[in-house]
Order: structure tokens, then sequence, then C-alpha cells
């Protein structure tokens, strides 16, 4: 399949690489101080959290594995219908956990968006592997699957698709490429709880899959991410990998009279009190996405005329796609224009940010990693993104708000 970019700047900035920094005349820009501060991320505290964290204090079990993380392990697989589910201390530590269950070698190489978060990338490095980076799709932003068979050599062990924003890849191509070439695929779905591809959800792709539970992503307790296994055969591993390489689990379980160590490992799990923080978010997942749904569709439907006026270009999820409105941007038309909406919104008392530096173009990135054809569409799309304010805890109001000032902003424009 070939993905035509869909607004115009794309096909200009791929003709003129020519940017222009000017700098913004922010006097001009005039202040709605009356109105409060509408922050970047609002994470919403649903109701029972605190409770929960009692419990599992007074209960004395607040060292991992406990009851709460018994409980949260036992949602997400019914969630992701895979084999097991084991809570980390970070989307980060699932991500290393997985590094470690691929088994990769110093010069193994890792097929990878540049787009992409650092663990990505980092969780691979620290196995001395080489991230090979991977241009973007113009639509979602993803992992182009249409140029990772380029990207293989003999020394490819995994393949990591990253569901941006909560939209899945392309994972029936990828699937088959990595059945061709018998390399393990692990989703960074970081972003991705409750999205789902052709009715699968996101998590049951991959052989493993990296979710994130960071105050920053939609179902939250602070730190914390998860490890989904789809392999049978990686289960036991994992368990004894995030157990400092011991065979604690299966004594917990009463399958051995003694635990030792048995394999690498090291310390993944969190705390059953983070756990008792998570449940209570589990329970309250569905409200979580309805609120975010909510606002995701007013800015969509509040931006339809200006991306008919061609100003800007909204986010697009593929049909075999269901999101989770993990994240609202426009892509606005170089990077002069998205300095001046950034700084204008920030008049306007209005957080709203840019994302990722492309890897392959960071000091980390250039010294461990390597590009693999064009990143056209990665360093154009990097520069013109801008992401609006999204929180399960924000208003309608304070939506429209947001929206208001992005209209009066392109008003001029
Ligand atoms: C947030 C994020 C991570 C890291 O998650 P932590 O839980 O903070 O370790 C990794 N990858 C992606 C794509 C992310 O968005």
């Amino acid at each position: 399949m070939v993905y035509i970019p869909s607004d115009p700047f794309t096909q200009n900035a791929i003709a003129s690489k020519a940017q222009n920094f000017m700098s913004i005349d922010t006097a001009s820009i005039s202040t709605t101080s009356e109105l409060a501060a509408i922050p970047f991320n609002n994470p919403l505290v649903t109701g029972r959290e605190l409770e929960y964290v009692r419990a599992a204090l007074s209960s004395k079990h607040i060292a991992g594995d406990g009851p709460f993380t018994k409980q949260c392990q036992a949602w997400l697989q019914q969630l992701i219908g895979c084999q097991s589910t084991l809570l980390t201390h970070s989307c980060t530590a699932a991500l290393e956990m997985a590094a470690l269950l691929a088994d990769v070698q110093p010069g193994d190489e890792v097929i990878l968006p540049s787009y992409t978060f650092v663990s990505t990338a980092n969780a691979f490095v620290l196995r001395g592997a080489v991230p090979v980076f991977v241009d973007i799709r113009p639509d979602t932003l993803n992992l182009d699957e249409t140029k990772v068979e380029a990207a293989i050599t003999e020394k490819t062990k995994v393949i990591v698709p990253v569901h941006y924003a909560g939209v899945s890849c392309e994972m029936d191509t990828l699937s088959a490429i990595a059945d061709t070439y018998n390399l393990l695929v692990v989703e960074d779905a970081a972003q991705g709880i409750t999205s789902s591809y052709k009715g699968r959800p996101v998590g049951s792709l991959g052989h493993l899959a990296a979710f994130s539970f960071h105050e920053t992503k939609n179902v939250v307790c602070g730190e914390g991410g998860a490890l989904a296994i789809n392999n049978a055969s990686l289960k036991e591993r994992a368990e004894i990998l995030r157990e400092k390489g011991t065979n604690r689990s299966k004594f917990f379980r009463g399958e051995v009279d003694k635990y030792t160590w048995v394999d690498v490992g090291s310390s993944f799990l969190p705390s059953d009190i983070l756990a008792a923080v998570l449940l209570a978010q589990f329970e309250q997942s569905d409200y979580i996405m309805h609120q975010r749904m909510a606002i995701w569709n007013l800015y969509h439907q509040a931006f339809a005329d200006l991306e008919q006026q061609g100003k800007l270009r909204r986010p697009i999820v593929p049909a075999e796609c269901q999101h989770n409105a993990h994240l609202y941007y426009l892509l606005v038309e170089d990077l002069k224009v998205r300095t001046e909406l950034l700084a204008y919104l920030k008049q306007r008392e209005i957080k709203s940010t840019f994302h990722y530096v492309p890897l392959h173009s960071s000091p980390a990135g250039m010294k461990y990693g390597r590009v693999s054809g064009t990143m056209t569409f990665t360093e154009d799309l990097s520069d013109r993104i801008a992401r609006l304010p999204l929180g399960a805890a924000m208003t309608l109001a304070e939506a429209k708000q947001v929206i208001e000032a992005v209209l009066d902003f392109f008003q001029s424009k």
C-alpha cells in the first residue's frame, strides 16, 4: 500500500526543505487573564484510589505481587486476551524485559520508528543492540510498514511498532514480515490501552507488548507499566527476569519448595500500593475513555473547517483502528507557524506542546543507531505537530476555550 501525503504542507516541505525561523512578536498577542490556566495534562482521580491505598497499607502486603497487583493483571489479561500480563514499574521496564526476553545480543538490530519516546530504543541499546530507524506514515505517524522490509539484515531480531496516539500500526503487514524473517514483534503500546485493530485489542497483536500508566497516559498510577505476553513459551522466563532472576513466583504458587537464582534478571515489579491506585483507575477506565473521547471529538469537529481551508491537518484514524483519544494534535504549515501557535496559546494560558525530537537526530541516536532509507516524514511532521490539552479531568468548557484560541489564532493566518 502507498500512502499519499494528504496535506499540501507535506508536499511543500518535501519540495523545499528550507525553513525560516522567525522570532515571534508576542507584544501583539492579547492575554485573557480572567480565564484559568489550562494544563496540558490533567489526570483524573476517579474516586476509590485512596480507599484502595488504605486497604493495601493495612493488608501489610505493600511489596510487589500483592492482591492489587493480581487484580490489575487479571483485568489487563481479560482486556487484552493474552497469555499473561505482569505489572512493572514503568513501560520502560516492560520494554527492557522484552529486550531480555528477545535475547538480543550486542550488534543485533532492532527496527523501530525514529519518531518515538527514547525508551523504545534505549531498552534495546542497553543490551548492546543497534536501533535501526525507519520513517513514519504521514497519515498516522506510525512506523511505515512498507519501509520495514528494506531495513532487515541478517542481524535483525526485533520489530517495535509504536502505536502513536493510541492508533494501531498496520499490524497484519508487520506480523507477516516478522513471520517471513523470523523476527519478534514487541508492541510499544505505552499509549494504546483499550485501543484495537480490526477488532483485536492493542497488546494482543505482537509477541510481547509494553503498556504505560505514567501520569501522562490515559489510565495512570503515577509511574507504572505492564508487559503483556502472547507467547506461552516466554511466560516463565518473564516471571523470572522480573523477580531478580529467581523462581520466586513459582515458590509463592507452591510449585517449588524453595526459590533460588536461576537466570539473569532485575527488579521490575511495582509496590502493591501503586497497583491499588491502578486498580481504581482500571475500574473507571470506561468513564476515563468516555471523557477523553468527548473532548477529542469536540476538537475534531471544531477544526474541520480549518482543515477544509487548508490551514491545518487533523489526525487521521484508519477505519480498521479504534483509538483511545490518547492525544489530539494539529499539523500546521511549518515550524514557524507551530512556534507561533504554541506561543499564542501560552499567552492565553493554554499549555500546548510539540512532541518527539526524532531519535535519529539526537546525540544518543546518532551514536547508537542508524537510519534505514529516508526520514522525510519523520523530519517534516515532527516540526509541524502541536498537541492540545487533553485529559479525563478536563471540562468541555476548557476544551471550548482551547478551540476558541486556536480559531482566533488562525483567523489572522
Ligand atoms: C510514555 C511512553 C513510554 C515510556 O513510558 P514510561 O511508563 O514512562 O516508562 C514509552 N514509549 C512511548 C511511546 C511512550 O509514549
